[in-house]
């Protein structure tokens, strides 16, 4: 963390920042503003007793490599399927899916954490360009969002039990299965903290 951490409520809930690879400075700041305790992760014990996680963008095949390498891909699959609340964007939506299209070079693919039932492209919009911003509605959010895509995946298909929160024209760009939530773009990189504010509130129940 770059900044001095401002004074958190004694009942703010504790987020988790995967801290391995990706913007996690961003959603560190992100997370302060939005009233949680946020705490950066590195090892498969810093797990333990948070009240959700955040999965950064990044590179979501460094990423997975670095989880297995470190022993924390099937705890946090675990965590996941105990049903611990956690947010990815851009490579976070990546690896919270059920299946992965375009996943890399079998050996140092991105692998699946299975957090919401969906299968998701990566680097889908990086065959048309590779990074543009637009404002989007989204879903229970009066203003639309101003979303930052950089070499972002999309959804291709959502089960039952997955409500779609935002699209760009025919592609789906932000998810919630209960209480997983990803988006394809960068909310963190803005200064509009409506999202991680929406993932606070799943956390504390509010949402
Ligand atoms: N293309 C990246 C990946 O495959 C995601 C990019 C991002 O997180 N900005 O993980």
């Amino acid at each position: 963390m770059t900044r001095a951490a401002p004074p958190v409520r004694g009942n703010a809930p504790r987020i988790g920042v995967l801290s391995l690879q990706g913007d996690v400075r961003e959603h560190v700041a992100a997370l302060y503003d939005s009233g949680a305790a946020p705490q950066q992760v590195r090892r498969r014990t810093e797990l333990e007793g948070l009240d959700g996680l955040v999965i950064p963008g990044g590179e979501s095949t460094a990423i997975s490599h670095l989880l297995r390498d470190l022993g924390m891909l099937e705890p946090l699959r675990a965590f996941l399927g105990d049903g611990m609340p956690a947010f990815g964007s851009c490579a976070g939506m990546i690896m919270l899916a059920d299946e992965i299209v375009d996943a890399g070079v079998p050996g140092r693919e991105a692998l699946p954490l299975h957090g919401i039932d969906m299968t998701v492209r990566r680097n889908a919009f990086g065959r048309q360009v590779d990074s543009f911003e637009r404002d989007l509605p989204f879903d229970g959010f009066r203003e639309p969002v101003r979303a930052v895509f950089i070499r972002a995946p999309w959804v291709e298909r959502v089960g039952a039990g997955v409500t779609v929160l935002s699209r760009d024209g025919d592609h789906i760009v932000a998810v919630r299965q209960g209480r997983v939530l990803a988006t394809a773009f960068h909310s963190e990189i803005t200064a509009d903290r409506r999202v991680h504010g929406l993932f606070v509130d799943i956390v504390t129940g509010d949402a």
